[in-house]
């Protein structure tokens, strides 16, 4: 299956042109050879997604950063699976650290966006991820997050392909204080408890794990190089154009 390699651009470029270096250098890697080994998706914040679908080619994919788990009603202020679909938006970041922390999202209100997404035919990257540096700990902390998050997927008819999990440990993520990347060894270490956990408890053979926490066009290299990294997370570098460029340069 392919790498893929997610852009999350946070609550960031307010004002978004056609001219854009960041729209532009999105742009480049298809007008290269050798790019089909890996999915590209890219996720704007909701008001520039239809904007950046007019502007992208269509073979990078469109992925949104949050979604409700009703598809219609009286949620001021929410937007459905359903209404994501309906945009052309293939992929929903769910769960990530920076709502849990800032909005107060549960492992129970992550879990009903999770099925509603998965029921509404999207591809949910779940981010689970501990807040300290601990492995014995984080293993602990992120299969009970797995348990949670994923409760009841078991009665839910889905594609598996759509169900991906971003490790992301929050003390990695770069805009923390004193944040620095995972070592890959140790990502490594929790991918596989996270896919072991995955294929026990819920039997699903073969899920995509992708890493997230300080990625950047350095060292993005030493993490995908794992045949069971199925890609990575990118946040802050994303809308770093030189960073971007390096990235589009790797062979995968
Ligand atoms: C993130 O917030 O999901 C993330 C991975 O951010 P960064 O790459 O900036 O650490």
């Amino acid at each position: 299956m392919k790498k893929i390699i997610v852009f999350n651009w946070k609550m960031n470029l307010p004002i978004l042109s056609e001219r854009s270096e960041v729209i532009k250098s999105s742009t480049q890697p298809f007008s290269q050879k050798g790019r089909g080994g890996v999915e590209i998706v890219i996720c704007p914040p909701f008001t520039h997604i239809e904007k950046v679908k007019n502007l992208l080619p269509s073979k990078i994919k469109l992925g949104a950063q949050n979604c409700f788990w009703e598809n219609s009603g009286a949620y001021t202020g929410e937007i459905s699976p359903i209404m994501l679909k309906n945009l052309g938006v293939e992929y929903v970041i769910i769960g990530h650290s920076e709502r849990r922390k800032y909005l107060g999202e549960t492992d129970e209100m992550i879990n009903k966006k999770v099925l509603a997404g998965l029921k509404a035919g999207l591809k949910v990257i779940l981010c689970v991820g501990e807040p300290e540096r601990d492995l014995k700990k984080a293993k602990n902390y992120v299969k009970k997050q797995l348990e949670e998050d994923f409760g009841g997927i078991e009665n839910l008819k889905f594609k598996i392909e759509n169900l991906i999990v971003a490790y992301e440990p929050v003390w990695a993520i770069s805009t923390n204080k004193n944040s620095r990347p995972d070592t890959p060894e140790n990502a490594l270490e929790m991918i596989r408890f996270i896919k072991q956990i995955l294929n026990s408890k819920f039997h699903i053979p073969n899920p995509r794990v992708l890493y997230g926490g300080s990625v950047d066009g350095k060292n993005i290299k030493n993490f995908i190089k794992y045949e069971e990294i199925d890609g990575v997370l990118v946040g802050g570098a994303s809308l770093k154009i030189e960073e971007v460029k390096k990235i589009w340069k790797m062979k995968f």
